[in-house]
């Protein structure tokens, strides 16, 4: 049974990125590997075996409070040397960084440094529809559409690398990068939830954790509701 980690929605939950355990454990299922969504609320220990952790969106306090508990904790650290993913979103992203503020705030706060990003108050609120084109390891092109609202901009240190490049909207911090990567761990800004809306991502995870390259699950429905989504935010 592979196991989908979701983390303290009741902090990081804001935004509806719950949704991303969920395609994870369909695509696994649709390729017929059982597995099941383990949520983990502050209180609980964060499990070691898990094949993908996830963070989501929320509020400037929140997210202080759960990057605490995440370094309390300690086990993510020790499952993604074991070669587990940690797929973080919007203020997950900015907690997974070196350091990050929050509103109106300047005090710097740690994260758990496992992406080599750091996150300081923007200019602006970046708030709308945000596209942006992801490199795939076959080296193909994929875009990716979701919705971004972050006051926070995220710049990239040396080791990490960019996860997109931006089409449509703010991204990272208006410098036409989006996300970041570095090895299993990866931070994003779109919801959607992001890998609801672009399932090549959600496979990509997938196949980053479990070592090997799934088969393709091809889908009409989904490829015209990204058609239409594209068209609209272009
Ligand atoms: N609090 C963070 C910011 O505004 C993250 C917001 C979010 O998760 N959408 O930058």
């Amino acid at each position: 049974m592979k196991r989908i980690v979701l983390i303290y929605q009741s902090l990081l939950g804001l935004y509806g990125d719950r949704g991303n355990a969920m395609v994870l454990r369909s695509r696994l299922e649709a390729r017929g590997i059982d597995a099941e969504i383990i949520a983990v609320e502050p209180g609980d220990e964060v499990p070691p075996d898990g094949l993908v952790y996830l963070l989501g969106g929320g509020e400037d306090a929140a997210q202080i409070s759960a990057v605490k508990l995440l370094k309390d904790d300690g086990t993510i650290y020790k499952a993604i040397d074991g070669g587990a993913v940690l797929f973080a979103v919007c203020a997950g992203y900015q907690i997974t960084g070196n350091s990050f503020t929050v509103g109106d705030d300047d005090r710097v706060i740690e994260g758990l440094g496992l992406l080599d990003v750091d996150t300081r108050r923007g200019p602006e609120r970046a708030v709308g529809e945000i596209l942006t084109r992801w490199r795939r390891p076959d080296g193909s092109d994929y875009l990716i559409t979701g919705f971004e609202n972050h006051g926070g901009f995220t710049t990239l240190g040396p080791q990490a690398q960019a996860l997109a490049t931006v089409e449509v909207g703010v991204g990272n911090a208006n410098d036409g990068t989006e996300g970041a990567v570095q090895g299993h761990v990866i931070g994003t800004y779109p919801h959607g939830p992001v890998l609801a809306r672009n399932p090549a991502l959600a496979d990509h995870l997938l196949e980053l954790a479990l070592g090997e390259t799934l088969s393709e699950l091809p889908s009409a429905e989904i490829e015209e509701l990204r058609r239409q989504r594209i068209a609209f935010v272009r």
